[in-house]
């Protein structure tokens, strides 16, 4: 989590994964969420500050991968990894696949690489989570690729495996370059975006539906076909 401007409150955000499984392309993660290696990349200053601003609790058998190991899917069998963005608690699982290629997009790659280390902690990034040869295994997507329609607000989309079941969506504002997934299965839509990128688009969200509750918003959203019933749940 990152928050532009937020006070000195604490709250909880979970860090999330999703998960599809392709007929054809087989298995790919939206994120990996939290690891043990947060806690490791964040031992020495000034990445210290990263864990002192937002205490993370990662407990044993939380991160992605193992949470997949008990669900009966081999971290191995990972085919491919979406990362929305490079914030820490969203590549902190990155190692633990290592046959993934990882998928994101070149503005949010070009925002955190290549920085020192006091501006890459600044920035959220932590170079240490993502494996020493994540620019090999990495498909960075041009701002061009984007040309399917979007959703709602969001009009443009890159279609992942180009038959419409999975649709990339930027999403502009929490971090630069960010992605968010519009998964088509059996007759049901999943969007899936961080819960931090709600917080910072819940007002914008709220003036677009013309709403000034969350009830009120849920509900016309479903009214409008944007949400399935699952999509509300945090
Ligand atoms: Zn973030």
């Amino acid at each position: 989590m990152v928050l532009k401007g937020a006070s000195w409150r604490p709250a909880l955000f979970p860090a999330l994964f999703g998960i599809l499984r392709h007929p054809r392309h087989g298995v790919t993660l939206f994120d990996t969420g939290y690891s043990a290696r947060f806690q490791r990349a964040t031992e020495p200053f000034p990445q210290r500050l990263y864990r002192w601003l937002t205490p993370v609790r990662v407990a044993l058998g939380d991160s992605a991968a193992e949470q997949l190991l008990r669900a009966g899917i081999a971290p191995e069998s990972v085919a491919r990894i979406v990362l929305s963005h490079f914030h820490a608690d969203h590549i902190a699982g990155a190692r633990d696949f290592p046959n993934a290629r990882f998928v994101a997009s070149r503005a949010a790659w070009d925002a955190v690489r290549g920085r020192g280390t006091i501006r890459s902690t600044a920035l959220g990034f932590l170079p240490r989570l993502l494996p020493d040869d994540f620019e090999a295994r990495a498909t960075l997507l041009e701002a061009y690729e984007f040309r399917t329609p979007g959703i709602g607000q969001f009009e443009t989309s890159h279609d992942l495996f180009g038959d419409g079941s999975v649709r990339l969506i930027p999403l502009p504002r929490h971090a630069r370059g960010q992605l968010g997934w519009l998964a088509q299965t059996a007759g049901r839509r999943r969007f899936l975006i961080s819960r931090h990128t709600v917080t910072s688009h819940i007002k914008n969200a709220y003036r677009k539906l013309d709403v000034h509750t969350a009830a009120a918003a849920v509900f016309r959203a479903m009214n409008q076909g944007l949400l399935g019933k699952r999509a509300i749940r945090p």
